[in-house]
């Protein structure tokens, strides 16, 4: 029912369902997820890095945010997959043409690439998501996580 994460958790919306109302429900329920945070200042920053980058064809959209009766915060983005075994070079050039250049357009860098943080939806499209650790843009003498993963992969600079 829940995947513990480092400062929130993912919670299954079909879980708890099961009365034969709630089955039909729990259909339409597969296609999101609901992720309840513990600290509300991860909540804002997420809330804020997905805000910002509407309508980018590789992060899913903010559909709603919302608070639990415990008064943890949560946000509810669409189920864009599961993630990747690997991050292939061809992977790679994907999640920087369909997100990661569109947060360093915007002046964001996500600094926590890896592959629990790339989903891939049943027709191959890649969608990066968590960003409790972007950072403003790093200056081009600093070192950068991002630009050491373009570099890894092949990816030269916009
Ligand atoms: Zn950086």
């Amino acid at each position: 029912m829940y995947r513990p994460g480092r400062s929130f958790l993912y919670a299954s919306a079909t879980a708890p369902i099961e009365s034969r109302q709630s089955y039909i429900l729990g259909g339409l329920f597969d296609f999101l997820k609901i992720k309840v945070y513990f600290y509300q200042e991860d909540f804002e920053k997420e809330v804020g890095i997905y805000r910002a980058m509407e309508g980018c064809p590789g992060i899913p959209p903010l559909l709603a945010t919302g608070r639990v009766q415990d008064g943890r915060y949560f946000i509810v983005v669409p189920n864009a997959g599961s993630p990747v075994d690997e991050i292939t070079d061809e992977d790679a050039r994907q999640i920087y043409d369909r997100a990661l250049k569109y947060m360093h357009g915007k002046k964001y860098h996500h600094h926590d690439i890896h592959r629990g943080n790339v989903l891939r939806n049943a027709n191959g499209e890649l969608f990066l998501i968590d960003f409790c650790d972007v950072e403003t843009a790093c200056l081009a003498s600093e070192p950068c996580f991002d630009r050491d993963w373009m570099h890894m992969h092949g990816i030269k600079n916009a």
